[in-house]
């Protein structure tokens, strides 16, 4: 199962020439996901040949820096002809906001935009192996991270194992490797065990978007694989960060 980040965008409230304002592409097995999308957006995804067919836009919250590529994305699809349904996630009480970034300037997308307010805690996006929880962060205006944590995976097949014990190439394979069992010509039976080995844990990976340190960050990247964390100001910067 693939899982690919491409960062779009890793500035902070202006674009500048080396970088563009927040967005990050998780390309999860064909399911293609946004997060944030700074002004910028889509020349960034054609820079990097990610592809403009996003199904799900999460959004951290309502900074320009943040959001202000939605309108021109949107119109974008709209002129690819777009027919499929775009799901925008968003925090509690911005829903109505992000709707007029979608509708400006009097635009009216050719397809489907679902805008849907999740909260601290709530799963935004339950697909098949992973899901996209929201957690709350601490920043000016209401805003949120994401998480998103894959099921476990089955254990690695022992192809050499599977033919030594005789088991004959074809679904057969398939079958021990989804937990079944076996039966050869023989009669021997196969167990899954024998040739399948533990269960791996699924990949996690964490996006916080701006937000000042806290605790709760750290319990939700527990375990993470990949953690993007806002990093606007360093140390050295502390007395004007507060
Ligand atoms: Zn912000």
């Amino acid at each position: 199962m693939s899982l690919r980040v491409t960062f779009l965008g890793t500035g902070g409230a202006v674009p500048t020439t080396e970088r563009a304002p927040s967005a990050i592409f998780v390309n999860r097995e064909g399911d293609r996901l946004l997060f944030d999308c700074g002004e910028g957006t889509q020349r960034e995804m054609m820079r990097a040949g990610t592809g403009f067919g996003i199904d799900h836009l999460f959004v951290s919250h309502l900074h320009g820096d943040h959001v202000l590529g939605i309108p021109g994305l949107v119109q974008t699809l709209g002129f690819n002809d777009r027919t499929d349904p775009l799901r925008v996630h968003c925090p509690p009480g911005t829903g109505d906001d992000l709707h007029d970034l979608v509708h400006a300037v009097g635009h009216q997308p050719g397809f489907p935009v679902r805008i849907e307010e999740v909260g601290p805690g709530d799963v935004a996006l339950s697909a098949d192996g992973y899901e996209v929880r929201a957690f709350e962060t601490t920043h000016r205006t209401v805003s949120q991270g994401y998480v998103l944590e894959e099921a476990d995976r089955p254990g690695r097949f022992d192809r050499p194992r599977a033919e030594e014990l005789g088991v004959p190439v074809g679904p057969a394979f398939g079958r021990l490797h989804s937990g079944e069992s076996v039966e050869l010509e023989d009669g021997t039976v196969v167990e899954s065990d024998q040739v399948v080995g533990p269960p791996r844990p699924g990949r996690k990976l964490v996006y916080t978007a701006d937000t000042r340190p806290r605790e709760r960050t750290v319990e939700v990247a527990e375990d993470a694989d990949l953690l993007v964390h806002d990093a606007t100001f360093a140390d050295d910067m502390a007395d004007r960060a507060r």
